[in-house]
């Protein structure tokens, strides 16, 4: 399948922002509705990630203000390094910085904030006279793959505050809230292969028997195993390589719809993991 993308460029900024030299707030307020339009609706996704220095205040208050200004330098550089060639980097405010990752969904918004998040933990800033500062960040994601795109920004900034909560140097993406629900499912998945699973996390769900137990076929489905803990069922459950066919019957704990997208949470085996469930193709088309 050929991949598709937009052509897009980002205007070099006349007056960036004078701490960290990336484009400011405002510029994002500009760049971020023109994207959307740019790429439509229905069209290719838009990312965002939200990142924020963690503990940022230890190091003003222990070392002083020029100091702090160099750790949010140092990170917004590495930040913009990190997407240069394929979106761009903002200061939101304070120790926030904002990046627009057009033609790319939360898999790979995903792989770039965690590639972000590595970049920043093992390369301290060097400053005369100091030890080296160990910096880290905390991320979060949200696509329009999922959420609607005047939603993003909030989004990411709740998967932020996940990621902080988490305990902070981590991405996590965008998860909806959800509504509690209660019918069996029963899900026939497709493992193309396992590294697939454990590398990228895309497998191909066969059959799909809705939530409301109303059996619909569907021929082809894109299923995202977001987090760790789908990782780990994959490793566990299912063989190594190889074409491996297997079924999942679980109960779902809960359903939420978002755009193309369907989240589900399943309790499998008293183990409870969550698939978020794309439509490449609608059944019988
Ligand atoms: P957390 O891990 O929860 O994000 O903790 P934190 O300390 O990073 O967050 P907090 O919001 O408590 O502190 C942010 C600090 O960033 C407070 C503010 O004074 C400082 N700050 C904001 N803008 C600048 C700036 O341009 N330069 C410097 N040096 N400090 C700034
Ligand atoms: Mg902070
Ligand atoms: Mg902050």
């Amino acid at each position: 399948m050929a991949e598709e993308k937009a052509v897009i460029s980002f205007p070099r900024r006349v007056e960036p922002d004078a701490v960290t030299g990336l484009p400011q707030r405002k510029h994002l307020d500009t760049d971020l509705p023109a994207l959307l339009r740019c790429l439509g609706p229905e069209g290719l996704p838009l990312s965002v990630i939200m990142a924020d220095i963690d503990h940022f205040k230890i190091f003003n208050d222990k070392w002083g203000h020029e100091t702090g200004d160099r750790v949010l330098r140092h990170v917004s550089g590495l930040i913009r390094e990190a997407v240069r060639y394929r979106g761009e980097a903002y200061r939101y405010g304070g120790e926030e910085i904002t990046v627009l990752l057009p033609n790319t969904g939360i898999r790979e918004a995903m792989a770039s904030a965690e590639r972000i998040c590595t970049r920043v933990y093992d390369t301290p800033l060097r400053v005369q006279g100091l030890e080296p500062l160990s910096v880290s960040v905390s991320l979060g994601a949200a696509s329009t793959e999922t959420v609607g795109g005047d939603e993003l920004l909030v989004c990411a900034d709740k998967a932020l505050l996940r990621a902080k909560k988490a305990g902070r140097n981590q991405a996590l993406p965008y998860e909806p809230d959800k509504a509690p629900l209660k019918e069996n499912v029963h899900v026939d998945v497709y493992f193309p292969n396992h590294s697939a699973v454990v590398g990228g996390a895309y497998v191909i769900l066969r059959r799909w028997f809705s939530h409301q137990n109303d059996p619909t076929e569907i021929e082809a489905r894109e299923v995202f195993l977001p987090g760790s803990g789908s990782h780990e069922i994959a490793e566990g459950r299912f063989p190594r390589g190889g074409l491996v066919e297997t079924e999942i019957r679980g109960r779902v704990l809960e359903v939420q719809r978002q755009g193309a997208a369907t989240w589900f949470t399943l309790e499998v085996d008293g183990e409870v993991f969550e698939l978020m469930v794309r439509c490449l193709k609608e059944a019988g088309g």
